[in-house]
């Protein structure tokens, strides 16, 4: 069912509640990434040319105890008003009456930050009365933050049982792109999926399995395959109680006729460290000693850059090595350039995979690089987004 947007609704000189996702990373009270604040803007822009009174919420990182004031809204307000160029008003709390004081305040293209959801425990219990306090003050809920549709909080879900809901832009292209590949891709249709741990993604892999052709298994993942096909893989990590499992999703594969390909050539170290000592050896010949930490062995860079070359829609979670050290990224930055060069659509879902993208300086030769690293996972694992299904319904 497809979901209201903006354009479903006249914003002139309505209170529109946006739910924004502005869990931006911050180092001493400074902002190290606005990339989140820069995705919300094209929806803050238009409510703003539109003249509706624009009045945004978030959480903002982890709020326990008394550790607020490092979690305050403040830095993020006022670099919103740097990227708007305008005048951006904040408030100390999220409800009660210096909110409201605040609001009754707005007039028509006036933007205002409420303080950090999550300083109310009944935010992540999307308590009812709380919810009801917050949607209280608008006319409208705009529903923006993708990387939190995946979890059913008062500022995602709770909201929407008391005003009209729709999606907002960033929303609605998250949406698109995601959907768009999992609803109707073009074939050859190729995942690669690495990352550190094969439990972490089993419901993805199980889901993807229906639709795609190729599965490219790299990174930690890579080597709890390795080891279930009965090679020795010496100190790497692997999750040994997931062996069955992972001969369980080799006969699947098969059975449904994708070809899972593992790395042929691995990058083994003697330690964990960018500084180990390190050589490429074949999978069937990793040292007792040592340790996969990169599928970034010249004979696997290039078959899955082949794969990835001839594809007309790919897919990529979790980077294929500890691509943090840079002694072994090759992998994953291998994948990440025979992506930006194919012709394919190319989706990146996964926080850490969109690190080792923009780390490579590739984000611009993607089609979509997801903004929410769980939701995209959910997504992939063909689960619905509760800040989704939420919205109203197109009719
Ligand atoms: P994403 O955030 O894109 O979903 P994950 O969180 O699943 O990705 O996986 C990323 C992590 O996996 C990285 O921190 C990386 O260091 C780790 N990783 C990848 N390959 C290996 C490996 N061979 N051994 C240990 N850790 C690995
Ligand atoms: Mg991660």
């Amino acid at each position: 069912m497809r979901k209201k947007t903006l354009k479903d609704f006249d914003f002139k000189g309505k209170r529109a509640l946006v739910r924004v996702d502005f869990n931006v990373p911050l180092e001493n009270g400074n902002i190290t990434d606005d990339t989140r604040i820069q995705a919300a803007l094209p929806t803050i822009q238009y409510l703003i040319n539109e003249g509706a009174r624009v009045i945004l919420m978030s959480h903002l990182g982890r709020p326990k105890g008394d550790n607020k004031d490092q979690f305050r809204m403040d830095p993020v307000a006022r670099r919103l008003a740097d990227l708007l160029q305008k005048e951006v008003k904040k408030v100390d709390d999220c409800i009660g009456p210096e909110v409201q004081k605040a609001v009754a305040d707005l007039q028509d293209g006036d933007v205002l930050v409420l303080e950090n959801t999550r300083f109310y425990e009944e935010e992540e219990k999307n308590d009812p009365a709380f919810a009801k306090e917050l949607a209280s003050i608008a006319d409208i809920f705009v529903s923006d933050a993708f990387g939190t549709v995946h979890r059913a909080h008062a500022s995602t879900v709770g909201v929407t049982e008391y005003l009209p809901s729709v999606a907002g832009f960033l929303l609605q292209k998250e949406l698109e792109a995601l959907g768009g590949v999992m609803e109707n891709p073009e074939h050859p249709f190729v995942a690669i999926m690495g990352g550190a741990k094969v439990s972490d993604k089993i419901g993805v892999i199980r889901n993807l399995m229906n639709k795609i052709d190729y599965l490219l298994v790299g990174g930690g993942i890579a080597n709890t395959f390795i080891r279930a096909k009965g090679y020795e893989t010496g100190k790497s990590l692997v999750e040994e109680d997931k062996l069955d499992l992972a001969i369980e999703l080799l006969k699947e594969a098969e059975e449904k006729g994708v070809e899972l390909v593992l790395p042929v050539d691995v990058v083994v170290a003697d330690e964990f460290s960018n500084d180990a000592n390190s050589k490429v050896v074949p999978i069937d010949q990793i040292p007792e000693d040592w340790e996969s930490l990169d599928s970034g062995g010249p004979k696997t860079i290039e078959k899955y850059s082949e794969i990835i070359k001839n594809a007309k829609t790919v897919i990529w979670n979790g980077p294929l090595g500890v691509f943090e050290f840079d002694n072994f990224a090759r992998g994953t930055n291998a994948i990440a350039e025979a992506m930006a060069e194919s012709n394919a659509i190319t989706i990146i879902g996964g926080g850490d995979s969109a690190a080792a993208i923009k780390k490579a300086g590739l984000e611009d030769k993607m089609t979509h690089i997801s903004t929410g690293g769980g939701a995209s996972l959910m997504f992939f694992e063909g689960l619905p987004l509760p800040g989704v299904e939420a919205l109203d319904d197109q009719e």
